[in-house]
């Protein structure tokens, strides 16, 4: 796959409409400038790749919209080091965005096709985070704490597992609310007690699992 000066230029478009849109931290549009999303998009969308837009990657699931990407990775507020938990792997261009900022990631995923496509995919990039299959709603205690979970499908209430796997001060960003929108929140852990504040509606594919819906 060839990162060409024609994607580079279109990257660099995509970050100066995530910046009018309101993103403001600025490692944040550096990783969006960096990472070419054209890698996670099946070739039919390739030309599409840095459009302000979800596509379908398979197995009935998306890589999210670069905004939602960018708004959940402010509200993560990344610190280079930091042991990061992403629940929703799929084509693992979230993952890329948080490994390029320097972060320890540990990424959930439940379809097993995608999974092995992300993991292929982030090596082309030389990027090894830690992937797992399984079912992200019940969190990672054994790698647990963690300073930021990033939940990237929607979930019917926030697990009461993560929030426990959250280190003192770690944030917890996940789109909570029905089927059809969700609110985005982020939860931030303070002297052991979950801070909640609420955020933008969005609509994400559903989180499954134990503290998902029910398939
Ligand atoms: N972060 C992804 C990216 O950058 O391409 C987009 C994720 S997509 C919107 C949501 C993903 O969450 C889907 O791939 C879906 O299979 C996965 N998912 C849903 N419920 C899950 C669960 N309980 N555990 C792990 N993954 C889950």
């Amino acid at each position: 796959m060839i990162d060409s000066y024609k994607h580079i230029g279109l990257r660099m478009a995509l970050v100066e409409h995530l910046r009018k849109k309101g993103i403001k931290d600025e490692n944040v549009l550096a990783a969006i400038g960096a990472v070419p999303r054209h890698f996670f998009l099946d070739s039919a969308f390739e030309e599409h790749a840095y459009q302000d837009k979800a596509f379908a990657i398979g197995e009935g699931q998306t890589i999210s919209q670069p905004y939602t990407v960018a708004f959940q990775t402010e509200l993560l507020e990344v610190k280079p080091g930091d042991k990061i938990l992403e629940i929703g792997t799929g084509s693992g261009y979230q993952a890329a965005i948080l490994v390029y900022m320097g972060a320890k990631v540990f990424s959930i995923e439940c379809k097993r096709k995608l999974l092995v496509r992300a993991k292929k995919t982030l090596a082309l990039l030389n990027m090894k985070p830690t992937l797992l299959f399984g079912d992200g709603s019940i969190g990672l205690p054994s790698q647990a704490p963690f300073q930021g979970i990033v939940v990237t499908a929607a979930a019917p209430a926030v697990p009461p597992a993560l929030i426990e796997q959250l280190d003192e001060g770690g944030r917890l960003v996940i789109p909570v609310g029905s089927l059809e929108q969700q609110r985005m929140l982020r939860i931030v852990k303070k002297n052991g007690k979950p801070v909640v504040e609420t955020f933008d509606f969005f609509a994400f594919v559903p989180l499954t699992g134990k503290f998902g819906w029910k398939e």
